[in-house]
């Protein structure tokens, strides 16, 4: 008969590796009884080898089970997985939150020990931290799902007016078949728009977006923008305030413009009309650049909202003037890969400000 010294005593498996284990080990002999409980299992299930070992198994199970979201399936789990000649069996077991404490989710792999002769000399739980896993395949999840229905919306639209115009049964006049051929245009551009920007955001999230920096004047730059702008709406006007000094900062052009590009862009999409204000001031070490519009502003709310992948406030002038959902995170993207901030202050009634900062370029002369 398989004894409690059959684990402890086997050579290939010396207490010190077990301790030092990343996962969780803990060992239950051929009595039922805890033998081994190494530190990490302390740390993932909150209890000491001291308070555990030489405990029966069912008593610890009952702990466990205790702690889970939801007992009654992790006992009957963990009771059927300990059943003599049961195969190994992973349990993921989702621990509710001690104090201050987030929920974990726990993988709890119980296999059976085997002695010399191949019989078993008791069962062993592998425990692991998968919460980090869970979380990530949640997101990715979620991503897929928002991505899958943004793409759907334009490519509806495709389809539905193409359809449409290869009706044989209706004769449609130049002035509407041209209408049609001109939303299929406009929802072609918004598609590709969407998956450049999906592009781009994930570039971002895996930290190779590339920046070329160099000494840059964002005067210049900033004239340019606003110029290619103005020619896109008529209800704005635009007023650049620059001030008399204005050091060159330490950029890559093309995705400087882009920001500007966005940043401008919404505060035309978003408001009715109105003065729209380009400006920027040299504070320390950076440059803060802003741009004001005169809009209806962003509820409070919303405020921090704007800047994650996909949102849009749900509100009937959003929705009339499309867009992703994406313009602002990788705006954000960008100006965070440069070293610099962007934030958005906006009061209701009275208008937005989205503002970044830029590293200065190191002055040349003092190098
Ligand atoms: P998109 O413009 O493609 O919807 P963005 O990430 O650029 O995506 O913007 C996210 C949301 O923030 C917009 O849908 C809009 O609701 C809001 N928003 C952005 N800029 C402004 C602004 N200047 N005034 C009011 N709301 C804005």
């Amino acid at each position: 008969m398989a004894s409690e010294s059959a684990i402890k005593t086997d050579p290939r498996l010396s207490d010190s590796t077990l301790r030092s284990l990343v996962d969780g080990l803990v060992l239950i002999d051929a009595k039922g009884l805890v033998a081994f409980w190494n530190p990490r299992a302390e740390g993932l299930l909150g209890w000491a080898a001291g308070e555990m070992l030489g405990q029966r198994v069912i008593e610890m199970i009952e702990r466990m089970a205790a702690r889970a979201a939801a007992p009654d399936a992790v006992r009957s789990q963990l009771q059927a997985a300990f059943e003599p000649e049961a195969a190994d069996t992973a349990i993921d077991i989702e621990l509710l939150p001690a104090s201050n404490h987030r929920v974990r989710i726990v993988s709890a792999q119980v296999f059976p020990l085997c002695g010399e002769d191949g019989g078993q000399v008791g069962t062993g739980i592998l425990l692991r931290d998968i919460t980090r896993e869970r979380e990530s395949d949640a997101m990715k999840s979620q991503l897929l799902s928002t991505v899958s229905h943004e793409l759907r919306t334009p490519l509806a639209s495709i389809k539905g007016f193409a359809t449409t115009l290869l009706r044989q049964d209706v004769k449609w006049d130049e002035a509407t078949q041209r209408d049609f051929l001109r939303i299929i245009e406009e929802e072609t551009d918004r598609l590709a728009e969407i998956i450049d920007n999906l592009l781009e955001m994930s570039q971002i999230e895996a930290g190779a977006l590339r920046i070329a920096k160099e000494p840059t004047q964002l005067r210049q730059m900033i004239r340019e923008v606003v110029d290619e702008m103005r020619m896109r709406t008529e209800a704005h006007y635009f007023v650049v305030d620059l001030p008399a000094e204005l050091p060159r900062v330490s950029i890559d052009p093309r995705r400087i413009r882009q920001v500007l590009h966005n940043l401008i862009g919404n505060a035309i999409k978003y408001t009715k009309g109105g003065q729209i204000t380009v400006g920027c001031e040299v504070e320390g070490e950076h440059v803060v650049v802003s741009v004001t519009d005169q809009g209806e502003g962003i509820q409070p709310q919303f405020i921090d909202k704007v800047f994650e992948r996909f949102f849009q406030v749900d509100g009937a002038s959003t929705r009339r003037v499309g867009g992703s959902g994406l313009g602002l995170s990788i705006s954000r993207g960008i100006v965070e890969a440069h070293d610099g901030k962007m934030w958005v202050e906006s009061m209701m009634g009275k208008g937005s400000a989205f503002r970044f900062t830029l590293p200065l370029a190191i002055n040349e002369e003092s190098e």
